[in-house]
């Protein structure tokens, strides 16, 4: 039986039964309802999340057009899932980077952990989630993303007033010391150099507009870090962790530095967590895996995901083409992007905590005596 139109109200009210889970908010007061429009029987809109890489992405999408299809007077129902994403950094004014809406820090306690192959691959998931991305390798003491990311042309590129260009590959942009040195003079850095370094990739580097920025750090809590977390004006770490006691250890320890630094941790992800056997699919736990989540509750940070070991990403990284970009569907490429997923909504979650709540009350006169 036809009833009475739908009105764009009753649309509304029942997108706002429609919970965000990570920002625990229904959609329409987070504002991510956009160009509403009631045709007769057909409803459209778009709804404009925080990430192009929202892990529930697909899950509120459903729920939008089941929910307003149930509507009586409602024939169907267009939904346009988009994004913008939100910033995080709390910028005074001349900051740095001020194009860069978001700056992840990845970090680990120890070196060898995979810290800057999740950081690439990070990088690589965000971006095609859809966000516009760029990589700085912060690890001055062994940069690796040249070799990662398999960038042959050395030539700097400048702008006119002298700024330098970052390199592009795999769609991101590029930063690393690698590409400014001679690789067969190995430098040798000290704090004060350090820090100067940083600060030049931070300032002189034209880094245009960035979703986000992922900064790979060297390992450990030294000049680095204190550098970046001074300058930077971070967003949120992401700790990386393997399930060896001593490493779950180092990571325990910067996840304190940080804290003491005042940069948000985003949380732990623990890499070469399993391992699945090409041939058979069998998962074999090779150290006493789910360390990482344990210490996360432990030190109420969130737990970001579990990477497995796989041969093919130590092939990806040796080749220039990090799993991501050579392989995809495979399901260490999914763990990655089920990570990014779980990054980008604590960033989002962050941003929205820094966003003031109420815009600020203006007296309707001043009274100046
Ligand atoms: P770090 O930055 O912590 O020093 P790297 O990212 O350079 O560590 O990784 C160290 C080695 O471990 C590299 O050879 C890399 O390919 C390998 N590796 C990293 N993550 C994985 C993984 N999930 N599976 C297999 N090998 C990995």
């Amino acid at each position: 039986m036809a009833g009475a139109a739908v009105s764009s109200e009753e649309v509304l009210a029942v997108l706002r039964t429609v919970n965000d889970p990570d920002l625990n908010r229904d959609i329409v007061s987070l504002g991510f309802v956009k160009d509403l429009q009631v045709d007769g029987e057909k409803v459209s809109f778009k709804v404009e999340l925080t990430t192009p890489a929202c892990p529930v992405k697909d899950q509120l999408q459903a729920e939008c057009e089941q929910k307003v299809n149930s509507l009586d007077g409602v024939e169907s129902v267009e939904v346009e899932m988009t994004a913008q994403v939100r910033g995080a950094r709390q910028m005074e004014q001349g900051a740095v980077l001020p194009g860069v809406k978001n700056v992840v820090a990845v970090a680990s306690g120890k070196g060898g952990v995979g810290k800057s192959t999740t950081a690439v691959n990070l990088a690589l998931a965000l971006k095609r989630a859809g966000a516009t991305v760029g990589v700085l390798d912060a690890d001055v003491y062994g940069p690796s993303m040249q070799m990662m990311l398999g960038i042959e042309d050395r030539t700097p590129n400048f702008t006119e007033n002298k700024r330098l260009v970052p390199w592009q590959a795999h769609g991101l942009s590029v930063m690393t010391i690698a590409l400014l040195q001679d690789p067969d003079k190995p430098v040798i850095w000290r704090g004060p150099m350090v820090h100067g370094l940083l600060q030049q990739f931070l300032r002189d580097v034209e880094w245009g507009e960035l979703d986000y920025l992922i900064i790979d750090l060297p390992p450990g809590t030294g000049d680095a870090q204190l550098s970046i977390s001074q300058q930077a004006s971070i967003s949120g770490a992401v700790i990386v962790t393997t399930p060896q006691d001593v490493s779950l250890l180092d990571a325990r320890k910067g996840l304190q530095t940080f804290r003491q630094l005042k940069v948000p941790v985003l949380g732990i992800v623990e890499n070469m967590s399993y391992f699945v056997c090409g041939h058979c699919n069998e998962r074999t736990e090779i150290f006493r895996h789910g360390g990482g989540r344990k210490t996360s509750e432990e030190l109420e940070v969130s737990f970001l995901g579990e990477i497995p070991l796989d041969p093919q990403v130590v092939l990806g990284g040796d080749e220039g083409v990090p799993i991501l970009a050579r392989d995809p569907d495979s399901p260490v490429a999914k763990a990655y992007v089920e990570f990014a997923g779980k990054v980008a909504a604590q960033v989002s979650i962050a941003a929205e905590e820094n966003a003031p709540s109420h815009p600020p009350i203006m007296p309707g006169k001043i009274d100046w005596k």
